[in-house]
């Protein structure tokens, strides 16, 4: 099985069944790409510097919602230091950039091939924007 197959099958996967899906009532984001339909919810429970559970609800595109479930698994659990520095390599990867810390990516980096369409950016990034906003609100909150 090549790489490409192995990671349109955990894309379908996390599209088909998503993790962390639905709303709990913490904070959250909300943010349309209209150019593609989608829009996407993303709440966070921050204490103590820790994203102690990131949720997520919305509709969208294949890209766009399974990447808003690898975000909340990948990301409940983190520091909000950690989480912003997974999130700066990624938008790298996105962007066909070269990554310093690739690991800490793990199943996210199945959205690598991405930064060969630059139309579907704003997809895999949307959700991983409305998350950063939020651990900028916690920053600026002392939270
Ligand atoms: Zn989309």
């Amino acid at each position: 099985m090549n790489l490409e197959v192995l990671y349109r099958q955990v894309i379908m996967d996390h599209y088909k069944n998503p993790r962390h899906k639905g709303l709990k009532g913490y904070p959250n984001v909300h943010l349309r790409n209209p150019s593609c339909g989608d829009d996407v919810t993303v709440e966070a429970k921050i204490e103590n510097e820790v994203l102690k559970d990131v949720n997520h609800e919305g509709s969208g595109c294949s890209i766009c919602c399974s990447s808003a479930s690898v975000l909340c698994e990948l990301m409940t659990g983190k520091t909000i230091t950690e989480a912003q520095e997974i999130i700066n390599n990624y938008y790298r990867m996105i962007k066909g950039e070269e990554i310093d810390n690739e690991e800490c990516l793990e199943e996210a980096l199945v959205y690598q091939g991405v930064s060969k369409f630059p139309a579907r950016i704003k997809c895999a990034t949307i959700s991983w924007k409305a998350l950063e906003d939020l651990i900028g609100e916690a920053k600026s909150e002392g939270k």
